[in-house]
Order: structure tokens, then sequence, then C-alpha cells
């Protein structure tokens, strides 16, 4: 999921500093999985500006806010609904989200949050990242364990070296990826797919904005 964190309440409220009147959006996917901005933070949010004089005109999600159909069903545009009664947009979704929201508004829309990255969840406590979407994925002979996202100099091709009791030299809180590579293709048997040297990384597939069209 992507993770999102709430930006510390003063900078919201430097933000919205020109406006009066505020929609607050939610988004019920990664940001409200990750307690950062869902609906419930939104409201939270929403009730703190309204103490400090703003005019809360709404508080919303559509759930998934990236998908243009639940932000502006032709039934029941939410969009459309924040625009005409207010002066800014606060979006709690992640940076895709809210720019879909941007883009399709004629009113300022301010972020509530930082998107951070593609992760996992555990204990409904923690997130880690896992993936930074490269766009040429090499996991299948990694044993299911991504290096360009958790070794923190993206090394596909083996350890650094610098790590010091399975531990990273440049995060000794974190393991060393590669550590973790090489046990669990020990226990796979596969240790060979790691032998033979990655060939280049093919940067052309990471190269910004990228677009996935569906084929019919
Ligand atoms: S190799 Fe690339 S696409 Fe695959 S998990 Fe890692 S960052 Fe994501
Ligand atoms: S110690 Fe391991 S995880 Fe850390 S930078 Fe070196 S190879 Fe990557």
């Amino acid at each position: 999921m992507v993770t999102v964190k709430l930006k510390p309440m003063v900078e919201i409220l430097e933000l919205l500093k020109p406006y009066e009147r505020v929609f607050v959006i939610g988004c019920q996917l990664g940001s409200g999985r990750c307690k950062n901005g869902g609906l419930r933070e939104a409201f939270k949010v929403a009730g703190y500006l309204e103490l400090h004089g703003f005019k809360i005109t709404g508080v919303k999600s559509p759930g998934g806010t990236c998908i243009l159909e639940r932000i502006d069903a032709p039934e029941k545009s939410l969009i459309k609904e924040a625009e005409s009664s207010s002066d800014a947009i606060l979006s709690l979704a992640c940076g895709a989200g809210t720019q879909l929201i941007a883009e399709n508004v004629s009113i300022p829309v301010i972020t509530g949050v930082n998107t951070l990255f593609i992760g996992v969840e555990r204990e409904r406590k923690y997130f880690d990242e896992y993936c930074i979407a490269c766009g040429d994925c090499v996991i299948s002979e990694t044993g299911g364990i991504c290096p360009v996202a958790r070794c923190p100099k993206s090394l596909i091709n083996g350890p650094c070296g610098g790590a010091i009791a399975g531990k990273c030299e440049v995060d000794p809180s974190i393991p060393c990826i590669w550590y973790k590579i090489e046990s669990r293709l020990k226990e796979l048997g596969s240790l060979k797919s790691v032998e033979k040297r990655a060939p280049l990384k093919d940067y052309r597939s990471c190269v910004y904005p990228r677009r996935l069209v569906l084929e019919e």
C-alpha cells in the first residue's frame, strides 16, 4: 500500500492561512489504513481547524481518492460539492489522489500529508518500505525479497561487504537485506539464481511519468 504521514498541524494551519471555508477529504485506502489520512483523521483535523477559526464545509472520503469515478461520480460528485462550498480543499490522500482532486477542481487543493512509500503493514502498527516501483522487478531471482528498495544502496549484485554481524552498515537497526536474500535462497535450494551477474538494470522503465494502459 501507499503509506502517508500526516503533516504537523502547524504546517497545515500555515498552508491554509489564506482561506476561510475548508472542505476536508480523507482517503480510506493507504491513508486510512496507516491511520494518517483516513476519514477518522479527516474529522480530527477538521475539529482542530474549527478550533482555529476555519469554517469546515464538509468532511468526506470517497473510499479511494485516486480513482476518478469515485471523486467525480456523475450522480454525486464529491469534488463538485467541495468546490461549490469552499475556498480550498484539504486532502489527506496520497500525492496521487491529491493531484487527481486538484486537476478536477478550480479551487486550491492543499495536502495535509507527506506521501512516504509503498510498504507493508505489521501488527497494525509498523509500516516498512518494500518497493520503490522500479518498473523492472528482480525479486524472482532474489528469493522474493527486494534489494532495490530494502538495501539503502539498491545493490542488485550482492552485498557491499560493509555489514557488521548481519546488520546494514548504513542503518544498523535493519538487517543487511543480502543476508536475508542469501539465507532464503539457501532455504529454497536456489542460491545459484544469484550467482550469475544480474543484467544492467533497465532504467527506461522508471523514467517518470509512467503510464499503464489496459488492453481490451
Ligand atoms: S525490484 Fe523494483 S518492482 Fe520489484 S519489488 Fe523491488 S522496487 Fe519493486
Ligand atoms: S550492508 Fe547490506 S543492506 Fe546495507 S548497504 Fe550494504 S548491501 Fe545494502
